[in-house]
């Protein structure tokens, strides 16, 4: 096969490779991306096939069983349901559909806007070329800017590797059939809301943290809602436990926990979601000899690696480990090489945990914005006083604001509660923009809507709620 010479070669076709790849196409680049597709994605990356998007799928899915067996049991809003049953397997591919579809299109986009898309497996063998085994042979491309976005893997336990019945969220999302018996390994966001999610759909879960609580990165005060509702929908949580091994020929898993006897917990799965690591082996990154940030390529403010002309996106460069994030700086990439000056600003990325209830973080929490010397001015507004909130029969949880004392600027926002997931825009463009609790109080928020409580929120740092 002849030799393929590009401006841009993108290796990974995930968030951050595909949508540096797009951008540079509309900047008029020419562009090659290889993705090597396989279990752990094709293009889209983990995100469209194995993260985000199937996660997502999953969860909805399990909700609307689990609202049909709460309506069977007791008719809370007067609807009869008989006996709901639900056929994991036709689940399974109604979620393999949606995710047909957005890596289809993705694909369709990249041809839009002319990015050759090469499949194979990608070996660097410098930092202008690399060699990619395809099912019709190696081809060499050689580029002038060369884009790493590898993205990240499942990291293993040395006491649980994968394998049998113990697996990671890739085949927990692909399950024909309910488990039993579902031990959860990590109570981080993705332990949690597949933990939740086969809960609902009728498992019995235990989940084993070694931290003293659920979601340990996120302040106690966001996490302790869903905490009471694993509790509700009888998930065992263990804290301060490890999982240290298998027991009963593979049918358990043995834990250690601190203050308390060595116990067992039987398993027919064990998800271990303990966390994932960059992907830095098997495609030659050690040719490049590139300068790391402890298990991460490191990289400046435009995405650039120690070597000139070789940049890296996405989770390869560390967290938060999120696909908006990795989109964020292939934006970035795409531009810097298309001579326009930018920098990637990572203040204020919008983290959320799709639990029950969901969980939105952005900028500091009053905790880190004292940490760092600021006087800060809270506002909480509980949706317990949201109408919006009670007509959706979810009640739970509160938006919180928090902004300078001195000046009322906006440092942080976060929300815990049924839906939230959708005001992370709001709280984001407000961060972004620089907005001040008095922007907030005086913006009109459409009623009845959950928004409402971001309102008064805000209001009430101010010390002028309405409905409070
Ligand atoms: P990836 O998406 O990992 O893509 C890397 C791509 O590179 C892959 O397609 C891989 O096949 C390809 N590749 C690797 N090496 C080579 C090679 N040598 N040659 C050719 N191709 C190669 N994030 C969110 O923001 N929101 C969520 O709700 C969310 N939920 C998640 C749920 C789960 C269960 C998981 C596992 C992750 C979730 N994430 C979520 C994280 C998100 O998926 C990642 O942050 C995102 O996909 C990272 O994008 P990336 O482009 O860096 O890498």
């Amino acid at each position: 096969m002849a030799d393929i010479a590009a401006k841009v070669l993108v290796v990974g076709g995930g968030p951050g490779g595909y949508v540096c790849a797009i951008r540079a196409g509309q900047l008029g680049l020419d562009v090659v991306l290889v993705e090597q597709g396989g279990l752990n994605g094709g293009l889209g990356g983990t995100c469209l096939n194995v993260g985000c998007i199937p996660s997502k799928a999953m969860i909805h899915a399990a909700d609307a069983f689990h609202h049909a067996v709460r309506q069977a049991a007791s008719a809370p809003f007067g609807l009869r349901v008989e006996r709901p049953t639900i056929d994991l397997a036709r689940t399974i591919e109604w979620k393999d559909g949606i995710v047909g579809r957005l890596t289809s299109g993705v694909g369709t986009l990249l041809k839009r806007h002319r990015v050759k898309i090469v499949h194979g497996h990608a070996g660097m063998l410098d930092g202008k070329t690399c060699r990619v085994e395809t099912d019709t042979g190696p081809q060499v491309i050689r580029a002038e800017h060369v884009v790493l976005a590898t993205g990240s893997e499942a990291a293993p336990l040395a006491a649980l590797p994968f394998g049998g019945k113990v697996i990671s969220s890739t085949e927990a999302l692909s399950l024909h059939t309910v488990p039993e018996r579902l031990a959860v390994i990590g109570a981080g966001y993705i332990g949690l809301e597949l933990g939740t999610a086969f809960a609902k759909l009728g498992a019995k879960v235990t989940v084993i943290e070694a931290a003293d609580r659920i979601l340990p990165v996120y302040d106690a005060e966001l996490a302790r809602p869903v905490a009471r509702r694993l509790q509700a929908l009888r998930v065992d949580v263990l804290t301060r436990a490890k999982a240290v091994g298998l027991a009963d020929e593979g049918g358990a898993v043995q834990v250690d926990q601190e203050g308390a006897p060595k116990c067992t917990v039987a398993a027919d799965r064990i998800l271990v979601a303990t966390g994932r690591r960059a992907r830095l082996a098997g495609f030659g990154l050690e040719r490049l000899d590139l300068t790391m940030n402890g298990p991460f390529v490191h990289v400046d403010e435009r995405c650039a690696t120690s070597m000139r002309n070789v940049w890296a996106v996405g989770d390869l460069t560390g967290e938060p480990m999120l696909a908006h994030r990795a989109m964020a700086q292939g934006v970035v990439v795409a531009e810097v090489i298309a001579g326009h000056r930018r920098v990637f600003d990572g203040a204020v990325i919008p983290a959320v945990c799709f639990t029950d209830p969901e969980v939105v973080t952005v900028g500091l929490s009053p905790d880190e914005a004292r940490r760092a010397g600021r006087e800060v001015h809270v506002g909480t507004f509980p949706f317990q006083a949201n109408g919006r909130a009670l007509t959706l029969g979810a009640e739970e949880g509160f938006v919180r604001v928090t902004a300078r004392a001195d000046n009322h600027l906006v440092l942080g926002v976060a929300a815990v509660g049924a839906g939230v997931s959708e005001l992370a825009g709001a709280f984001a463009l407000a961060l972004e923009m620089g907005a001040t609790l008095e922007d907030i109080g005086g913006t009109i928020h459409a009623h009845p809507t959950l928004g409402e409580a971001f309102h008064e929120a805000a209001l009430r740092g101010l010390g002028e709620a309405l409905h409070v």
